[in-house]
């Protein structure tokens, strides 16, 4: 079994959009406790690797094929970013982030500070994505979701925005899904 039902979340996404090819390096934000990283980890394979970023502490994982590393420290922080670069090392394939605010229950501000996680999480996808690699976000709906659709567009040729089965309870949440990255963002007009 996993240990959080958003596990299957991913699953879906991968099964849908093809996210987490066998050999790939995976970096996955806002890991704890872990269910997405047994999914990655039993996808990649045993050519693959993952590593899991979360403020809190992961429990180890044992019993993947994969190579499996976690960074513990705060995502919106240069030194946890570096820290998340270095452990990576060079080519990163793919960046997915399932990270989420402390619910304060004011959707307003809980959706605002969502959308700067993914932000977060873009950039950090723009900084270690090797060409040809894929992202996956969650973002809930709501002010700036688009205009940060069309950041993500601006950095890769494919984009879906899904709202997977296995997250249908909670509506407001919404995956950003970009695949094959490419380095510079697209001019437009070009
Ligand atoms: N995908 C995980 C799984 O399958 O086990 C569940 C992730 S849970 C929905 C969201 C996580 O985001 C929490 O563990 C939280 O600590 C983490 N998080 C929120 N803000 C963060 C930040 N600034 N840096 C790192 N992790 C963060």
């Amino acid at each position: 079994g996993y240990r959080a039902r958003s596990a299957y979340k991913l699953k879906q996404l991968d099964r849908e959009l093809e996210l987490l090819p066998y050999g790939a390096t995976v970096v996955d934000l806002g890991a704890a406790p872990g269910g997405w990283m047994q999914v990655a980890a039993e996808e990649v394979g045993s050519g693959g690797r993952v590593v899991g970023v979360d403020l809190q502490r992961i429990d180890d994982i044992e019993d993947v094929p994969a190579a499996v590393e976690t960074v513990r420290g705060d995502m919106t922080e240069d030194d946890t970013k570096a820290e998340v670069r270095e452990v990576a090392g060079g080519d990163v394939d793919v960046v997915v982030s399932d990270m989420a605010p402390n619910m304060t229950g004011e959707y307003n501000l809980d959706q605002a500070r969502s959308v700067y996680l993914a932000q977060q999480a873009l950039a950090t996808a723009r900084d270690l994505l090797t060409p040809g690699g894929h992202f996956a976000v969650k973002v809930f709906e709501g002010p700036d979701f688009d205009a940060f659709v069309e950041d993500v567009e601006e950095s890769f040729s494919f984009v879906r925005v899904t709202s997977p089965d296995a997250s249908r309870e909670s509506s407001s949440e919404l995956y950003v899904v970009g695949k094959n990255y490419v380095n510079a963002p697209v001019a437009a007009g070009d």
